[in-house]
């Protein structure tokens, strides 16, 4: 049964300390993950928009170098009539294809539709161009009578105007290089650089913005990250004072007492203080226990004085201490008398008389002993010679309250020995009582006689 002690214990119990702390850890640990994957997250959109924004650079760069390309090529067939100039226009209209890549390539990601519809437009005007510069080249070819047939489709099929079709090939020529370099070609030229430029300066903004809204997430969650993983770092220290103040402490704590035989102090979380109160329970019984058999090993269990053994004890530490001492060997006269005539339980009834009387008689610093049988000893701590009649008369009041019992007991006497010592118990005192006792059984008993060495 729990005792009331125990049941209206305090603290914490390590059980709820510890699916506390696991929780918080888990709660922690699961926010951490998440904040981390949002950082990765933030930081994969900054390297997209990095990435997004070089991608627009490297398609500006060839929209402009097709268009200028293409610029170059169509100049330089009108100016030197070279087959290899126009070859090298077609191979870049319909082979290298950079300008109309480039445009193809950004049309996979959708980040940015108005940067991408100034590259459109920049490319719809450049595609406008190139019909003047076709139109450019077929006067060249035509003004060097070069044959159709082997010319390209769109130079082919082109049809020159009534008008130019009356010039002769030198004002061919000159219409043409007029058509290519001229201001209306430069304007058109110009509109399409500032097309490359419009897309240029709002693919840097929408990057910048990217930007700043990527890093933006990217800060938020790593200051969440940041936050979370000092909590953590909290909790594990306040986890490890928690272990050291409800466990480990009172573990020592308890060592310790147990070491010095002691109780143990109620400390630490309440398990502990439960598993303190417990022991201490077993422990009082145990020493209140342990207290009734040391009694038991030296005391007589018919009188209740101290036995032969504690008698032992008793003359091992007083021949140590050398103290003035006085030792009485007590023998009740004609015992046997009293058992044949009255029985032993009555005889037991007289022994335990008898104790009682030497207790009574005697001060309570002094110690009475059963030796055995009917024989009992006085030791009578810190006493002198000069107490011999002191002592006489205590043996006197005892033989005459046995002579005239009052509680239908049988009349008995005392016979006693006494020897005195200035030195504890030494080596020859009790053979020196002995013998005082026998000098008073051999004059009659019934009194006491003082050894005078
Ligand atoms: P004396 O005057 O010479 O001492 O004569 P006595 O009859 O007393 O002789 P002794 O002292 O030798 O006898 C002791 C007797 O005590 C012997 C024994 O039967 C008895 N006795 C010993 N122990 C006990 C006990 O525990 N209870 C009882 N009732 N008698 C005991
Ligand atoms: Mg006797």
């Amino acid at each position: 049964m729990e005792s009331r002690e125990k049941k209206s214990i305090k603290g914490i119990r390590i059980r709820t300390m510890n699916y506390g702390m696991i929780l918080a850890a888990c709660i922690l640990y699961v926010m951490v993950i998440f904040v981390t994957i949002r950082v990765s997250i933030g930081y994969q959109n900054l390297s997209h928009a990095v990435d997004h924004y070089i991608e627009c650079m490297k398609a500006a760069d060839l929209v402009t170098e097709g268009s200028d390309y293409l610029t170059m090529k169509a100049r330089l067939y009108t100016e030197t009539a070279e087959l290899k100039q126009l070859q090298d226009y077609f191979t870049e209209l319909h082979v290298t294809r950079r300008r109309d890549q480039a445009v193809e390539e950004l049309e996979g990601h959708q980040d940015n539709p108005e940067a991408h519809h100034y590259l459109e437009l920049a490319l719809e005007k450049s595609n406008d161009l190139m019909q003047r510069e076709f139109y450019a080249m077929k006067l060249t070819a035509v003004a060097m009578g070069e044959d159709m047939e082997t010319m390209p489709q769109e130079i082919k099929e082109l049809k020159l105007t009534k008008e130019d079709q009356q010039l002769d090939p030198e004002a061919m020529q000159d219409k043409a290089k007029d058509l290519v370099f001229g201001s209306a070609y430069q304007d058109a030229k110009a509109l399409i650089t500032s097309n490359i430029s419009y897309f240029f300066s709002n693919a840097i903004e929408t990057t910048r913005q990217n930007q700043v809204q990527s890093a933006h997430v990217l800060e938020k969650s790593m200051a969440r990250q940041r936050i979370y993983i000092s909590i953590l770092f909290v909790l594990n220290l306040v986890t490890f004072v928690m272990v050291i103040m409800l466990i480990v402490k009172p573990l020592q704590i308890y060592i310790r007492c147990i070491k010095e035989d002691k109780m143990l102090e109620i400390a630490g979380a309440y398990e502990f203080k439960y598993l303190a109160l417990t022991y201490n329970d077993i422990y009082e019984i145990n020493a209140a226990n342990e207290a009734m058999l040391r009694h038991k090993a030296d005391h007589d269990p018919l009188t209740g004085v101290i036995n032969r053994g504690g008698f032992d004890q008793l003359s091992q530490i007083l021949k140590v201490q050398r103290i003035p001492m006085a030792l009485l060997l007590i023998d009740v006269d004609k015992f046997k008398q009293v058992n044949d005539g009255y029985g032993h339980e009555t005889g037991d009834l007289v022994l335990k008389k008898v104790a009682g009387l030497l207790r009574d008689n005697f001060r309570s610093n002094d110690y009475v002993v059963r030796l055995g049988g009917d024989e009992f000893a006085v030791i009578m701590v810190d006493a002198l010679p000069e107490q011999e009649t002191l002592i006489r008369d205590k043996v006197g009041n005892i033989n005459r309250i046995l002579k005239n019992p009052e509680d239908g007991l049988p009349e008995v006497s005392l016979s006693v020995g006494v020897a005195f010592s200035a030195e504890g118990f030494t080596d020859d005192l009790y053979r020196n009582t002995d013998s005082a006792l026998y000098q008073v059984k051999e004059h009659g008993r019934c009194g006491c006689d003082f050894y005078r060495g």
